[in-house]
């Protein structure tokens, strides 16, 4: 079972993958976007891990709903209401109880992912985060470890891509031959998911 501390770790863990990784995931937004992914990231998932720690919330959903909403507020670019929505879906979906299953987070998260894919109208094979967040739930039932597999996978999977949602979008056939940042950054946080399920 998966409790509220789970999550926690999963996030702060992420904080700090997202930290490591800023650098490299705004080199990524540069050519087709506007190289400001990663210190959006870092600002959204500092602000995460700090809120996190004042308020310790002490349900799995609690967590996820706060994680969120601060993602939202503090994030100005796509990503910040893409990723808000999944953590605060997923959450709400959770409902208020102390411990989950695995196969229960598996499901919210399903429904987490669903609701990135209305809210921005993309679906996989468009170049965005969906492309590592769709493989990546289809695997979780599996493992967490297979999760972050078919993750990484999808992100590489980007390169070749023409995009079709986001700014990257614009630039047609140019966005062909990059990986895409939003698939990489979902990477990241599958990896952070199976290095705290450990
Ligand atoms: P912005 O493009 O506003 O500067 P970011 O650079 O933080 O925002 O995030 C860009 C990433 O967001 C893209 O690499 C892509 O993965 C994701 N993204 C953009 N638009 C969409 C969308 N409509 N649906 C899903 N993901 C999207
Ligand atoms: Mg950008
Ligand atoms: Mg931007």
């Amino acid at each position: 079972m998966l409790d509220a501390d789970f999550f926690r770790r999963w996030l702060t863990t992420a904080a700090a993958a997202v930290d490591r990784e800023a650098d490299r995931l705004t080199e990524l937004d540069s050519p087709i976007g506007d190289a400001d992914h990663g210190s959006n990231l870092q600002r959204g998932f500092t602000a995460v891990a700090s809120v996190l720690e004042k308020e310790a919330p002490d349900t799995p959903g609690a967590v996820l709903t706060l994680a969120g909403r601060q993602l939202i507020s503090t994030v100005g670019g796509a990503s910040g209401p893409l990723y808000g929505t999944l953590l605060r879906r997923t959450g709400k979906s959770l409902g208020d109880a102390a411990q989950v299953s695995e196969a229960e987070f598996a499901d919210a998260l399903r429904t987490g992912v669903d609701a990135v894919a209305a809210l921005g109208g993309a679906a996989p094979g468009d170049k965005t985060m969906l492309d590592a967040l769709v493989p990546a739930v289809d695997a979780l039932p599996t493992s967490f470890a297979a999760a972050r597999a078919a993750a990484h996978e999808g992100a590489l999977a980007t390169t070749p891509l023409q995009a079709r949602k986001g700014r990257a979008s614009y630039l047609g056939e140019r966005s062909i031959g990059h990986q895409d940042p939003g698939a990489t950054s979902s990477a990241l946080l599958f990896e952070a998911l199976a290095e705290t399920a450990g």
